[in-house]
């Protein structure tokens, strides 16, 4: 960027330039950037007596009295009189030196937020400082920066000043937006809206100022959005750019297979089926996420989109984040495919070598079409004949960088195969437009018919007797059971000592039941023998740790019992309570808590309790814990947005997005100059 040469940001002496990297400031961009969390009024004088008890604003007047009391600790106490009244003021650390600043006599202005207390007006801890009668009052609104250690408020709006003062003619400052577009969005200019919000002038509305709603708030949150919208969209065409063999509608398989389904799809599932296919049979690559809440048959969906690749003789490649899911999906992609004659393949990380020896030999020679596994799948000695779709379950759980590795396998360059990425951890609208707007979305959005809701019930652990008893009895009654053990995040070793432990006292509280325990430590092959066991029937209650929280399925299990469900977070209660209840008959989720409730997980069983839509949840959810959090570690590719807040700011989103496809087809250099401004380098890394 040319505005870099000469940058301020140099001249700054060294030491404290590492602490402003600390805050994320590297240049005088970033400096101008660096918005205010709030702003204080210093630009008039409240009379003593009129502060509004519970306001803040300012006074001045004369110190008439100042001492050092120990109540119940040593704090310091002084009065300020005007012409109005007085006011006590209340310093519960301070320094030695200030007791003899605000000596008897001495002029201070004082800013702070004015309580009734025991003697009349106080402020505890304000800004106080010393004045002549005649000092100025502040013409603009004093704005008050998010600091760090070493870095003073007087420090970085000094510097953020001096910026200011002559970057006007920087490029940075320029307009990125064409005239008819600011006009059309009724959108502020940029530099405009950045002088305000450091120098906010006193008649400015200060309520929209601080719940940031002011025109010049609103436009930073769009050019950050927009930025956002430009790079997704960025990276959506030039992978469109990119060439995908066109796997044509046949039908033959996809009907082979329709025909030995016991059941119809759903009316949504055909929808997106027919999106799904139409995207595969073109040569630009699909990237398509398939949302669907847990339970509304996206695995069905994937078979049948596997098919259309392999009716065009070409592979397919199905990645699932966990073994037992994985194993899962197997069996149930054998059981649909090898009555139609297709060779299905199957890679984990645990497999002997000499079988892996022979998958490995079969996909490479094209004759296995569908292959299986976790995120064994991508290594480097897995080479596919004619890799033409890659399809990823529980896309959420992989990191970006797994999801790419796997697409890389396409078999020439510059060819990329369809992607399909399936996901149960439903995206709520305002985070899938932001973080996944390099993706076209299909939605199923709704259950297969027959399924009754499941039966949330919250009961507090001293009540364990009676769950008990409830699971006896239906058990004796031929259903099944999952017993949920609690989730240890500090000790993986302390969650399955906890396992085994539950696991050893169900079995004496159930000598007459047959019983067993399915957890992460085990091999794959007892993992899959157990699952195959209790889908059999042959077992009627499973204790389990949270492994059984993705993807299984076994429809006749209609019991499930969590204990400890208040350290759970939303999205795997949701997740777990989701493998009960897809048979016909009716499910029944007890979710064991034990007191003292946080407040954050008294409101999380509130919901789990009150709601079964997994996107209602999730929404939630997202509300509960910002979009950081919800979208995880794992998504952590991603940039997070500073000042936009995708609750509040769903309608400015809407605009980015509508403005992002106007600037890349009509104005491609404003779409760069502000894609440089707002990520920078940070562009970089969401690159195919
Ligand atoms: P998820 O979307 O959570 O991955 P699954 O694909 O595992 O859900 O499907 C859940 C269950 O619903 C499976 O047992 C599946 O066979 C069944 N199923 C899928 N589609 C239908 C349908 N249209 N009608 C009835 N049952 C269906
Ligand atoms: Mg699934």
């Amino acid at each position: 960027m040319n505005a870099l040469k000469n940058d301020h940001f140099s001249s700054i002496n060294p030491q404290l330039q590492q602490k402003l990297v600390r805050l994320g400031i590297r240049n005088e961009l970033e400096l101008i950037l660096h918005l205010p969390i709030r702003y204080e009024d210093e630009t008039r004088l409240y009379p003593i007596r009129d502060i509004p008890d519970g306001k803040t604003g300012q006074v001045e007047g004369v110190i008439i009295h100042c001492e050092v009391i120990t109540r119940s600790r040593r704090q310091l106490v002084c009065q300020v009189k005007d012409a109005s009244g007085i006011l006590f003021i209340r310093f519960l650390h301070f320094y030695p030196s200030q007791v003899k600043t605000y000596s008897i006599g001495a002029r201070v202005r004082v800013l702070g937020e004015a309580r009734t207390g025991f003697f009349g007006a106080e402020m505890i801890h304000p800004k106080c400082r010393i004045v002549h009668e005649e000092s100025p009052l502040s013409d603009t609104l004093t704005p008050v920066y998010p600091i760090t250690a070493g870095v003073t408020q007087t420090t970085i709006s000094k510097l953020i000043q001096q910026v200011l003062s002559k970057g006007h003619s920087r490029e940075y400052m320029a307009e990125t937006l064409p005239e008819t577009l600011l006009k059309q969005y009724q959108l502020l200019g940029f530099r405009e809206s950045i002088s305000l919000l450091h120098q906010p002038p006193p008649d400015i509305a200060m309520g929209l100022l601080q719940s940031r709603t002011h025109p010049a708030w609103r436009r930073i949150k769009f050019d950050e959005l927009l930025a956002q919208q430009l790079s997704m969209r960025m990276h959506y065409r030039q992978r469109r750019s990119y060439r995908a063999p066109a796997l044509q509608e046949k039908n033959h398989l996809i009907h082979a297979l329709l025909a030995t389904l016991p059941f119809g799809l759903t009316v949504a599932q055909k929808k997106v089926l027919a999106e799904i296919k139409s995207d595969l049979s073109t040569t630009s690559p699909m990237q398509r996420l398939l949302q669907g809440d847990v339970g509304s048959g996206k695995t069905i969906v994937a078979a049948l989109a596997a098919l259309q690749a392999i009716e065009n003789d070409y592979q397919v490649a199905v990645m699932a984040p966990t073994e037992i899911l994985a194993e899962q999906h197997y069996q149930k992609f054998l059981s649909w495919f090898a009555p139609l004659g297709v060779t299905v393949a199957w890679l984990s990380g645990s497999q002997k070598k000499r079988q892996r020896d022979h998958e490995l030999t079969q996909i490479a020679a094209g004759h296995a079409m569908l292959v299986v596994g976790t995120h064994a799948l991508f290594q480097e000695q897995v080479q596919f004949f004619r890799l033409g779709l890659v399809i990823v379950d529980e896309q959420h759980r992989f990191g970006v960088h797994q999801r790419l590795a796997l697409r890389q396998k396409g078999s020439e360059p510059n060819w990329l195969p369809h992607q399909l990425m399936m996901s149960a951890t439903p995206i709520p609208r305002t985070l899938s437009m932001s973080y996944y707007a390099d993706l076209d979305v299909s939605v199923i959005d709704q259950l297969p018919p027959g399924r009754s809701p499941v039966v949330t019930k919250l009961i507090d652990e001293s009540r364990r007797s009676e769950v008990i008893a409830r699971v006896r009895e239906a058990c004796q009654t031929g259903k099944q059971a999952y017993w949920v053990c609690p989730l240890i995040e500090e000790s993986e070793a302390l969650q399955l000592k906890t396992a085994v432990e539950t696991y050893e006292l169900l079995s004496q509280t159930f000598p007459d039941l047959k019983i067993n325990l399915i957890h992460g430590r085990l091999h794959a092959q007892d993992k899959s023998a157990i699952m195959t066991a209790f889908s059999q029937g042959e077992v009627q209650l499973l204790v389990a740790t949270t492994v059984i929280e993705v993807g299984v399925d076994v429809p006749n299990a209609s019991l499930m019992v969590i204990e400890h469900a208040e350290r759970m977070g939303l999205s795997q209660l949701h997740q777990l309570r989701g493998r009960i209840g897809r048979g016909s008959e009716a499910g029944i989720c007890v979710l064991l808590y034990q007191k003292p409730l946080s407040q954050i997980a008294r409101e999380r069983l509130r919901i789990i309790f009150e709601h079964s839509d997994g996107f209602e949840i999730a929404r939630r959810d997202l509300k509960l814990r910002g979009p950081g959090e919800f979208l995880g570690t794992r998504q952590s590719g991603l940039p997070m947005l500073r000042f936009a807040d995708l609750q509040q700011d769903m309608d400015l989103l809407e605009a980015a997005r509508a403005v992002a496809e106007i600037l890349l087809r009509d104005y491609p250099e404003a779409a760069q100059q502000h894609l440089q401004r707002w990520l920078g380098e940070k562009n970089e890394y969401l690159r195919v």
